[in-house]
């Protein structure tokens, strides 16, 4: 399967999922647009290494998602894509009654409304070239709810609608919008978790993550970065041509409960 002369933009992509996604878009020959809100040597790095290892174009655009315009001029400054990825995402963990209100804007900001930006953006020129993948990062948190996640809950069944919406607008017109549903993932996002759910149940490292984390993902294993990746460069492929404004669960088994 090969992305040659594909060009690809994923959102909040120096670590992570994202990160695995841009790698496993470039191995797969398309060229990458690294993003985040820093601009610091080692983002511009990053894209140089991917670039040398896997002999594509990878370039570093700093952008910070919680801003309409920075989302909008991103997509411009990448001469537009062929492969949209709206993955950028931060989270926060509280009861309603204390959530403050300030993390409850900036979620719903990065999680949710940067990817109305940014696939408005990008779908005039994917209409015009007659091709297109957005692919939405969403969560198994667009499909079910946890306690004290009110915020990211929101915002990940928001992206779920959003990818709905926007698939039957561009149907038929050689582009697909689908949302990826992960389950726990362990990456910086996860690890940062731990200490609030240690603190929110009174559990050590280890449990918290057994008894708590892992307890709704039947496999009791966390997905991979790579196979995030993977499942992003299935969508697209021809093979998925006529999956579109649909959720791909890549959670071992949490949303079959
Ligand atoms: P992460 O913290 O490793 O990565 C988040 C990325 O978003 C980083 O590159 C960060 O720099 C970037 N980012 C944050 N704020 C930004 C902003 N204002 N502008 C631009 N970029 C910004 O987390 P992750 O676990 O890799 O999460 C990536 C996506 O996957 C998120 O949307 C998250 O909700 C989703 N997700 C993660 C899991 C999981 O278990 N890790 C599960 C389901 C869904």
């Amino acid at each position: 399967m090969t992305l040659q002369g594909r060009r690809a933009i994923v959102t909040g992509s120096n670590s992570g999922i994202g990160l695995g996604i841009a790698v496993e878009l470039a191995r797969a020959g398309a060229s990458v647009v690294l993003n985040s809100f820093t601009d610091r040597p080692e983002d511009h790095a990053l894209a140089d290494r991917l670039a040398a290892e896997h002999g594509v174009p990878v370039r570093y655009i700093r952008a910070d998602m919680s801003k309409g315009d920075d989302c909008r001029a991103l997509v411009d400054q990448a001469g537009g894509c062929d492969i949209l990825v709206n993955n950028a995402g931060i989270q926060h963990v509280a009861p309603i009654d204390e959530f403050p209100v300030e993390k409850w804007d900036a979620i719903l900001a990065i999680n949710l409304t940067s990817a109305f930006h940014t696939t408005a953006a990008a779908l005039p020129g994917m209409k015009a070239r007659g091709w297109g993948r957005v692919i939405n990062v969403a969560s198994a948190h667009g499909l079910t709810a946890s306690p004290f996640k009110s915020a990211y809950v929101a915002a990940k069944h928001g992206v779920v609608g959003l990818t709905k919406a926007a698939a039957l607008e561009v149907a038929g017109q050689g582009i697909t919008v689908n949302a990826i549903c992960p389950g726990y993932v362990l990456t910086p996002l996860v690890e940062a978790q731990i200490p609030d759910q240690m603190k929110v149940h009174g559990m050590d490292r280890d449990t918290v993550i057994r008894e708590v984390m892992l307890v709704r993902q039947p496999s009791r294993q966390f997905a991979t970065v790579e196979q995030i990746g993977g499942t992003a460069v299935w969508l697209c492929s021809a093979a998925a041509d006529q999956v579109t404004g649909t959720t791909i669960s890549v959670d071992g088994g949490w949303t079959a409960l």
